[in-house]
């Protein structure tokens, strides 16, 4: 499973994640704890996001970008990831895309963690008090003037990224202002639904292209099967009209039914084309054989008035 956890600062997306990793086996892939780490560590990396990091602002893209991907690339990450605090700009969920493109990867979801920014203000506030009373370090951009900094970058820079995934319909947005284990419960709630219709979408993927086959074949069964009924005269004429008729409606159910979603309409359509062509000659060789019948009637007309004559005769 691959998870992105979109939300501001203070919003709760890192104890959220650990109940994510707990759960699904999964690992937490956090770039403010990677950058904390680099800048701890004093790496070159670490030297260039240090003082970004403590005014509130965001690390240069490429930088991060280039954390995630070899982080995805260590063998922890293979089973799946719940990304925390990346992509925080377009760019960087543009970049994301290309990255798991190019490792045949997709993304499952995207989970919004919605909450009010007064409220995050207070909670910030509270949270460093607590820490500060227990004689724990506080980090350097966790003051109420950073947070309102880092608040600012979320909406100018991180919020589209909602309207990003909610046109992709990867995004499941919930409400963070409730308490931990509500919050808890709503994001298992989507994931288990998006565990089931994932199974669902295996197991029809499964039948998929034996009821793409009957669909399209049997529209041509039946097509087939009006246009050499009509057989003779006018009949034959109008069973070939409801015989194209039949064809046309069979060709477009085959493609709404197989496939209702963009990707596969195109395959159904290229599935059911073989069998319209096939009913289309059919329709043909029926028509055919209607006009030749209808160039006889007048024989069988003539015998027929001949026998009622006869009869209307004996009758007389
Ligand atoms: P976080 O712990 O996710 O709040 O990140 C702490 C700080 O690290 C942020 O305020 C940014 O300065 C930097 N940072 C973390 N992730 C990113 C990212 N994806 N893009 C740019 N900067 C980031």
């Amino acid at each position: 499973m691959r998870l992105i956890l979109l939300g501001p600062p203070g919003a709760g997306k890192g104890t959220q994640a650990q109940h994510i990793v707990q759960r699904h086996g999964i690992v937490q892939l956090s770039t403010g704890d990677m950058l904390r780490a680099a800048v701890k560590a004093g790496t070159p990396v670490g030297l260039k996001a240090k003082d970004i990091m403590a005014a509130g602002g965001l690390v240069p893209d490429e930088i991060v970008v280039g954390i995630i991907a070899d982080r995805i690339e260590e063998p922890d990450a293979r089973n799946g990831f719940i990304l925390d605090g990346f992509p925080r700009t377009v760019p960087q969920a543009a970049a994301l895309d290309k990255l798991l493109k190019s490792k045949g990867l997709t993304l499952d979801a995207v989970i919004e963690l919605r909450v009010n920014e007064g409220a995050l203000l207070r909670r910030v506030e509270t949270r460093i008090a607590e820490m500060k009373a227990r004689g724990e370090a506080v980090r350097a951009d966790d003051t109420p003037e950073v947070l309102s900094q880092r608040l600012a970058n979320y909406r100018a820079q991180t919020e589209p990224l909602i309207d990003y995934y909610g046109e992709k319909r990867k995004l499941a947005t919930i409400d963070g202002m409730k308490a931990i284990e509500e919050v808890t419960a709503d994001i298992k709630r989507v994931l288990d639904a998006l565990g089931d219709s994932a199974a669902k979408i295996r197991s029809r993927a499964a039948r998929k292209p034996a009821a793409k086959k009957t669909k399209a074949s049997k529209g041509a069964k039946k097509a087939v099967k009006a246009a050499s009924a009509g057989r003779t005269g006018k009949k034959a004429g109008k069973k070939a009209k409801v015989a194209k008729k039949t064809v046309k409606k069979a060709a477009k159910k085959a493609v709404k039914k197989v496939a209702p979603k963009r990707a596969g309409a195109k395959k159904a359509k290229k599935s059911a084309k073989p069998a319209a062509k096939k009913a289309k000659t059919a329709v043909r060789k029926g028509a055919k054989k209607a006009s030749r019948a209808s160039s006889r009637p007048a024989k069988k007309v003539t015998k027929t008035r001949a026998k009622t004559a006869r009869r209307l005769t004996k009758r007389g």
